[in-house]
C-alpha cells in the first residue's frame, strides 16, 4: 500500500532530563534545540542552519530517546520513521513515502524528522553485482533531494540514527546533508547508575538495594538492557507478592538477562 508509514506526534513530553548520561551529546544537541526555537537569530547573521545530524551508537543506547528529547525541548512536532519500513518490493514506493513525509513536515515546521536505522537505505550505492537495489537507491535519492530542496528558514532538522556510520554512502555525509555526528555510546559506570536511577524512579525499593553495586555488575549493558533489568526485578518481586523490590530480585533479574544475552549471542551473532 502507498499509505504513509511514519509516525507524527504534535507534542512530545520527553526532555533531556529523561536521558541519563550522554552529557557531551546533550551539549551538542542543545544547539539543535536553539536552531529550532530561534531560527531568526541565525538567519539574521547569515548562518545556514544545519539540516541533518547523525546519532551514532550501538543498539539500545537511547538514540530514539535522545531524538524525542530534542523534539520535546524545542516543543516542535516529531515525525519518525524506521528506514527499513519505507522500502517495499515495488520500486518507487519508498520515494513516494519520503515525499509525503517531507511535505507533511514542511507544513508543520519547525519540526524534527527522525529516521531510525538510516543505514538500511543509506548504504553505499551501486555496490552489489548488477548495480544494486533500485527501490533502495531511489528512496535514498529522494531523501537527498528533499534535503537539498529545503528553503532557507524551513526549520526542519533531520536526526538519523545508525550503528554503522562506516557503511553510509558518502553523498549522505556531504555538507548540507548529515554533516554533523553525535556519538551515543554505551554508558560507563556512573552513567549506568544514572540510567538505573531514571528507571527506578517511583518504584518501591527495600533499603538494601545498592544501585552502585548493580551498576558495577552490568558492564557493557545498554540503557535498554538496564531498563529491562529494573522491570525484570519488579516482576520477580511481584511474582512472589512482595511490596518492595530488594537486592535478590535484581540478582535474579541479572541472571535471567545475562543468560538470555548469552543465548542470543550464541544463536544470532
Ligand atoms: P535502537 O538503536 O535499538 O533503536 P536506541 O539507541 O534508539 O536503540 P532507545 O530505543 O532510545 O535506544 O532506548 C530504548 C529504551 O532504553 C529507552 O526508551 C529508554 O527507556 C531506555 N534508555 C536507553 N538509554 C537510556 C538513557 N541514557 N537514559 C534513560 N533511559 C535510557
Amino acid at each position: 500500500s502507498r499509505a504513509k508509514r511514519y509516525g507524527k506526534e504534535n507534542r512530545v513530553s520527553t526532555k533531556f532530563a529523561d536521558v541519563a548520561g550522554h552529557d557531551e551529546a546533550k551539549k551538542e544537541l542543545v544547539e539543535v534545540v536553539d536552531f529550532l526555537k530561534n531560527p531568526a537569530k541565525y538567519h539574521a547573521i547569515g548562518a545556514e542552519i544545519p539540516k541533518g545530524v547523525l546519532l551514532v551508537g550501538p543498539p539500545g543506547t537511547g538514540k530514539t530517546l535522545m531524538a524525542r528529547a530534542v523534539s520535546g525541548e524545542a516543543d516542535v512536532p516529531f515525525f519518525s520513521v524506521s528506514a527499513s519500513e519505507f522500502m517495499e518490493m515495488f520500486v518507487g514506493v519508498g520515494a513516494s513515502r519520503v515525499r509525503t513525509l517531507f511535505e507533511d513536515a514542511r507544513k508543520s515546521a519547525p519540526a524534527i524528522i527522525f529516521i531510525d536505522e538510516i543505514d538500511s537505505i543509506g548504504r553505499k550505492r551501486g555496490a552489489g553485482i548488477g548495480g544494486g537495489h533500485d527501490e533502495r537507491e531511489q528512496t535514498l535519492n529522494q531523501i537527498l533531494s528533499e534535503m537539498d530542496g529545503f528553503e532557507k528558514g524551513a526549520s526542519i532538522i533531520i536526526l538519523a540514527a545508525t550503528n554503522r556510520p562506516d557503511v553510509l554512502d558518502s553523498a549522505l555525509l556531504r555538507p548540507g546533508r548529515f554533516d554533523r555526528q553525535v556519538t551515543i555510546d554505551l554508558p560507563n559506570l556512573k552513567e549506568r547508575e544514572a540510567i538505573l536511577g531514571v528507571h527506578l524512579r517511583g518504584k518501591p525499593l527495600s533499603s538494601g538495594v545498592d544501585v552502585p553495586e548493580i551498576a558495577k555488575s552490568t558492564p557493557y549493558f545498554s540503557g535498554a538492557d538496564l531498563k529491562n533489568i529494573v522491570n525484570e526485578a519488579a516482576l520477580e518481586a511481584a511474582r512472589i507478592s512482595k511490596t518492595q523490590i530488594d537486592m535478590s530480585d535484581f540478582y535474579r533479574a541479572l541472571d535471567k538477562i545475562t543468560l538470555g544475552l548469552e543465548n542470543s549471542s550464541l544463536t544470532i551473532r
